[in-house]
């Protein structure tokens, strides 16, 4: 059974002007760590508000744990957890008392489900009794999730949970959300860093309120239609310039120190025009694509449909 389903769903702000989610549906498996990955201003929030019964959308429909987000709304809220993009917890409460809190709320003691966030919990306990405005942006994570956890959810949603957070404090995240999926636990996760997709069963790209692809983040990258080369030369600025106007690029943007590009002919054309443009100390290698390219070329893909369209 699939543990959320979306079907078709449509969401506007400021009574329809800007259109924040647009016709998306997919859908997660039970247990399955399925990564929603966009820039900011994506729509992620928007689905996590909708999923969690929160907003209501415009138009479609959707599911939580076989439950209708609009009938069912109150289940829903009992079995899910939500640790929000920004964080939820009350900074002038310790982090016992903020555990406390969410554990009232529903019913239940932080002993009842102990087990649960444990692996987590021992590492924040030592700091048990310090207010949550004076934690490391890590420690405030480890917590915000705890809370998330505490009423057992069937279903968890992670609005950006890594955002700000140092790069050992995410690689633990992730390890940690590893073993919640082994218990069972469904799990919908944003996130704008592209890296952190590897990690997921299957990701989402998303975009401008619409989703570009659904695929693992293995098949996501085997669907690159090109070879793709990380291209280099003692003068950078020219040299994106110039395999810019090159008439065998298909797409030529910077990557970190390097150019990427993909071509539309051989390797020794691009190599004879860049020595044709007086470039030097050229490195040209062919690299596998990481997700970022796969993005980058899924929205050239929807930009050129549109543009088509719009003639
Ligand atoms: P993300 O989580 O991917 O950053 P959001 O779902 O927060 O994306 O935002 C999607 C779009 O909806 C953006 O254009 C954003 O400015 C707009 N938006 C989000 N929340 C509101 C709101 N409460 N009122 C008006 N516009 C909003």
């Amino acid at each position: 059974m699939n543990a959320i389903t979306l079907n078709n769903i449509t969401k506007t702000y400021n009574k329809g002007s800007v259109l924040a989610v647009d016709d998306v549906s997919f859908s997660v498996e039970k247990g399955e760590i399925f990564g929603l990955i966009g820039p900011d201003g994506a729509g992620k929030s928007t689905i996590f508000r909708l999923l969690t019964t929160l907003l209501l959308p415009d138009k479609g429909s959707a599911s939580v744990g076989g439950y209708d987000i609009i009938k069912d709304f109150r289940t829903i809220r009992g079995i899910v957890g939500y640790m929000p993009g920004r964080f939820s917890l009350y900074q002038d409460l310790t982090v016992q008392e903020n555990l406390n809190f969410f554990a009232t709320v529903f019913n239940t003691t932080i002993e009842e489900n102990y087990d649960l966030i444990k692996d987590i919990y021992i590492q924040i306990e030592p700091f048990k009794d310090r207010r949550v405005g004076k934690l490391s942006g890590g420690m405030k994570q480890k917590l915000a999730l705890c809370c998330a956890l505490i009423h057992k959810p069937e279903v968890l949603f992670l609005d950006e949970p890594t955002t700000g957070v140092d790069v050992v404090s995410r690689k633990e995240f992730w390890e940690m959300l590893q073993r919640l999926k082994l218990q069972g636990i469904t799990i919908l996760v944003s996130t704008s860093y592209m890296d952190e997709a590897t990690r997921c069963d299957r990701i989402g790209l998303i975009i401008g309120g619409k989703i570009l692809s659904i695929n693992t983040p293995d098949d996501t990258i085997k669907a690159y239609p090109e070879k793709l080369y990380a291209v280099k030369s003692a003068k950078m600025y020219e040299l994106l310039h110039d395999l810019r106007n090159f008439d065998g690029t298909i797409s030529c943007y910077t990557f970190g120190a390097n150019l990427h590009l993909s071509i539309k002919c051989s390797e020794q054309q691009v190599l004879d025009y860049l020595k044709e443009k007086g470039h030097d100390k050229v490195e040209f290698m062919q690299i596998t694509p990481k997700v970022e390219d796969c993005f980058i070329r899924l929205l050239k893909e929807q930009d050129e449909r549109n543009s088509n369209k719009d003639k």
